[in-house]
């Protein structure tokens, strides 16, 4: 290791990424007066934030009546009762504020005649507990999140934020008491390695689609933070609940949004059929996604799926305005024109469900503060390590996360962490200098791959990965499939000291920097194929033909999941949050989920 020096950072709060948890995160704690530093693996205006297309959700009513009560009683349904409703309280109060926050910082919102912000209908979103579809998702035509993640860079940038970009974050480092002290990084252009000491740590590393074959998420969503806390000896929570979006472009992956349906576009089958008024009479296309994506598999598997193999099904919008379509939805005609070669106005898109957003993460309370359980069994906090965003697991989504909560989700705990930052971190404090041995854990994970001489190229055992959690840990489950799971995951970890990385150099070494993300990505692999066989009952996105029913007594419970360095999975589980944060709203008791 002798050819390795540090160079030394100091800073009152640490963020790891730049989407729009971690800049909200970044924003909050630069305004409370904390010197605030952001590393991202790349430009953050490219974070996958960038790609959100239908909106950001909040009951501003201004297509219509609402109410922010209405707005949670359909999150907490939506999640099938596995989110903490003291959490999904805190979001739905909390989110008209965040929105007219982002308003004033100047996104450009799409408007009503008269003004004010537009909203869109979307999958799951409610009046009055459940009575029929509302307007409550905020869109910039369908680029909201490419409009978020602009203005709040700028808005880092005015508070003067420090941004370390094409930096790789490599671990945490904790101290013998189990405090995060701050955490390694790579710069990736130079090849030189950084230690960034922190009173507080901000995990804001998205999720982990590329665990899977077909997904929506950027080649970057590799979950990184997630991995990093694993790492660290730490668990990760409901990692089985994987969510399918219903309309991802057959063969590209590519998303196009459920706002297509909110604006009126509909499936159909190969006999025509809008075959979602048999599976959800009273929402159709826009029941919640778990249960549409669910639909258009049973469809495909019936014999009823479009095209020369039958294998995927037609998303309509031709019936709508032009000028709509134009106005409201120009960017998924340019993806359905460019990756489908369908003009939308005159032919409905190929889709197929794709994996598209993580329930799952980093534990935390609603002020971003990282949970795990002590000796007793009882959750406690992680001093000195928060995480925001799809990265974490508060959990508002519980088993299926509605569209347009996660944009939410985002701005209203981003802003949460700073604001509990701001209370905790004392920026007058001296820090104890970094523990003896900081960062040598990632100098030995570097040495390992970086000489790795074996025979598998990184892509191929990623190949086998990715393959393996698209045909064991699908939109339908069963033991059986998902026992095959854990064994080729298993393999595939087995795989790892066989890698082969063809160059030594720490400067632009993407083999090597592509190598640590899918070492990153096997063990969250290995996380979840593991929570899914165990837990026996269907949820949400957790689907199994074995055990078709919700089981509330058995299973209203977070899965918690360790993994040591051999690749073995432990569990644990902790009590759902049946409570809310204030006395003024009550506690919404379980009931069966029909739309
Ligand atoms: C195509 C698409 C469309 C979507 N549309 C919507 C929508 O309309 N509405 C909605 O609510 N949700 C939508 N979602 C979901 C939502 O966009 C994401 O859940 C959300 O943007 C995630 O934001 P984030 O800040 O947590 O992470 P990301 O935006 O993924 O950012 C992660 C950050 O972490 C950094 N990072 C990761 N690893 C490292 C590392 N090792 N070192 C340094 N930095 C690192 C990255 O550089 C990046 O800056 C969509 C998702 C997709 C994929």
């Amino acid at each position: 290791m002798s050819d390795y020096t540090w160079i030394d950072h100091t800073y009152d709060v640490v963020v790891v990424g730049a989407g729009g948890a971690g800049l909200r995160a970044a924003l909050g704690a630069a305004q409370s007066g904390l010197k605030t530093a952001c590393i991202s693996k790349v430009f953050p205006t490219r974070s996958h934030t960038v790609a959100a297309q239908g909106g950001i959700s909040a009951s501003l009513g201004n297509m219509g009546e609402d109410d922010w009560r209405w707005h949670m009683y359909d999150t907490v349904k939506g999640s099938d009762w596995l989110g903490d409703q003291d959490a999904i309280e805190y979001l739905c109060r909390n989110a008209p504020a965040a929105v007219y926050e982002l308003e004033h910082w100047g996104v450009p919102f799409s408007r009503t005649e008269d003004g004010k912000i537009y909203q869109r209908a979307f999958g799951g979103m409610t009046r009055n507990y459940g009575e029929g579809s509302v307007q409550r998702t905020c869109a910039a035509a369908d680029r909201t999140g490419h409009a978020i993640l602009h203005t709040l860079y700028g808005q880092c940038v005015k508070e003067e934020t420090e941004f370390f970009i094409e930096y790789f974050a490599l671990d945490l480092i904790m101290d013998e008491d189990g405090v995060c002290r701050g955490i390694t990084a790579w710069k990736l252009d130079d090849g030189t390695l950084h230690r960034f000491r922190a009173k507080s740590v901000i995990l804001a590393t998205g999720g982990y689609g590329r665990a899977y074959f077909s997904c929506t998420s950027a080649h970057t969503c590799t979950g990184d933070g997630n991995a990093m806390v694993l790492r660290a000896g730490l668990p990760l929570q409901d990692m089985e609940f994987v969510q399918f979006h219903p309309t991802g472009i057959y063969g590209a992956g590519v998303l196009i949004t459920e706002g297509v349906r909110g604006e009126g576009g509909y499936l159909t089958n190969s006999e025509g059929e809008r075959f979602m008024e048999r599976y959800a009479p009273s929402a159709k296309d826009l029941a919640s996604r778990d249960v549409v994506s669910r639909s258009m598999t049973i469809e495909i598997r019936e014999g009823r799926g479009v095209g020369p193999k039958k294998d995927h099904i037609y998303l309509h919008l031709d019936h709508l305005d032009p000028e709509i379509i134009h106005k409201r939805l120009p960017g998924i005609s340019e993806s359905a024109r460019v990756f489908s070669g369908v003009d939308v106005t005159r032919d409905p898109i190929p889709v197929l469900p794709t994996v598209h957003y993580n329930m799952g993460g980093i534990p935390t309370n609603y002020h971003g503060e990282v949970l795990t359980l002590n000796g007793k069994g009882e959750e406690i906090t992680v001093p000195g390590l928060m995480a925001v965003g799809e990265a974490a697991c508060v959990s508002v989504h519980g088993a299926n996360r509605l569209g347009s909560n996660s944009l939410i989700d985002l701005v209203v705990f981003g802003r949460a962490a700073g604001l509990r930052v701001g209370e905790t971190v004392n920026a007058a404090a001296s820090q104890p200098d970094l523990p003896k041995g900081a960062g040598d854990n990632s100098l030995a994970r570097l040495d390992k791959y970086r000489n790795a001489k074996g025979k598998t190229p990184t892509a191929k055992l990623r190949d086998q990965m990715q393959a393996a959690m698209q045909e064991n840990c699908a939109v339908f489950r069963t033991g059986e499939v998902m026992n095959e799971g854990v064994e080729r995951i298993k393999q595939v970890y087995a795989g790892l000291p066989d890698i082969a990385v063809s160059d030594r150099s720490l400067i632009w070494n993407t083999d090597l920097m592509e190598t640590l993300e899918l070492d990153n990505l096997v063990a969250q692999a290995a996380v979840t194929v593991n929570g899914a066989v165990a837990r026996e009952e269907s949820r949400g996105a957790h689907a199994r033909e074995d055990f078709p029913d919700r089981d509330d007594k058995d299973w209203m419970k977070h899965t918690l999941a360790w993994i040591d360095e051999t690749g073995n999975v432990r569990l644990d589980y902790r009590g759902v949050h049946n409570f809310t944060m204030s006395n003024d709203i009550a506690y919404i008791e379980p009931k069966a989920r029909v739309y």
